[in-house]
């Protein structure tokens, strides 16, 4: 099927501007864009609370960037099949790739690096759960454990889905309640949906990327059968940003331009999630 093959160019110019804050190029002189000012950085004696330059300040994020580039070396680390609570999964698994063979692993930490810089920009810390800077994995029950360790106030795991090559668009995945073995997510199941349905919008606005069409509902999916979420303590979603086995989808994800819109798109959900009034 195609797809808003009309209306997406011009979401693209209107989304192209908050780009040319970032100093992209592809910014050109349209729109006669003057960048609302921002002050470069708080001085020194600024108080460590949120402030209107860093609204998240002393705020601790999660980015879980989905798989590793170098799990498709060691697959016998990644097989071991680790507990989730109510079951047992692998450790780690591959992910998917573009027909062109750019791979999840490389998007995911793409996009991680990006959604990084934008939440430091507003005070947050940042962690993530790999940095390419490991052979292979870590497991699930690692990625999980990393927010729980650090207290994040939230949490994702960004990932790129496998799916039937005729489907196309993006959902984001909330924690079902699952109470079993390590696994108790009834605590944030509630929060988890509030910043799942924030990054839903705040993603489908940035990228004007549509709800995927072969997978969830209105671009929600709730699963119980994901170590990442099962055994999270903190609030935590999954998003699946497009479907890299579709050729429009790869498209997009291959490009670096349309990467930093949804890596936006991701950052503003967090933003509203933990400037919101029921934070
Ligand atoms: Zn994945």
């Amino acid at each position: 099927m195609n797809h808003s093959h009309l209306r997406s160019p011009a979401l693209r110019l209107l989304l192209a501007a908050p780009l040319c804050l970032a100093g992209l190029t592809g910014c050109g002189t349209a729109a006669g864009s003057t960048p609302a000012a921002r002050p470069p950085t708080a001085t020194a004696s600024s108080a460590p609370s949120a402030s209107a330059a860093e609204p998240l300040a002393g705020r601790t994020v999660v980015l879980d960037p989905g798989h590793n580039p170098g799990n498709v070396d060691h697959t016998t680390e990644i097989n071991q099949q680790v507990d989730v609570g109510n079951g047992h999964k692998e450790c780690d698994t591959t992910g998917t790739e573009t027909d062109a063979g750019y791979t999840e692993a490389a998007y995911t930490l793409d996009v991680a690096h990006r959604v990084r810089a934008l939440l430091r920009a507003e005070g947050a810390t940042v962690i993530l759960t790999q940095d390419g800077d490991r052979p292979w994995g870590p497991c699930v029950t690692e990625r999980a454990a990393i927010g729980n360790n650090a207290h994040a106030d939230a949490a994702i795991s960004i990932h790129a889905d496998g799916g039937p090559a005729s489907g196309s668009g993006f959902h984001v995945i909330l924690p079902a309640t699952v109470v079993a073995g390590q696994a108790d997510t009834t605590a944030i199941v509630g929060p988890s949906r509030r910043l799942g349905l924030l990054i839903r919008d705040d993603f489908k606005a940035a990228t004007g990327e549509q709800f995927a069409d072969y997978v969830a509902d209105q671009g929600l999916d709730t699963r119980g059968d994901l170590g990442g979420l099962n055994l999270s303590k903190v609030p935590k979603v999954f998003i699946e940003c497009g479907n890299m086995r579709n050729a429009g989808d790869a498209q997009r994800l291959t490009d670096p331009q349309w990467r930093q819109q949804a890596a936006q798109g991701i950052a503003n959900g967090f933003t509203a999630y933990l400037t919101g009034d029921a934070g």
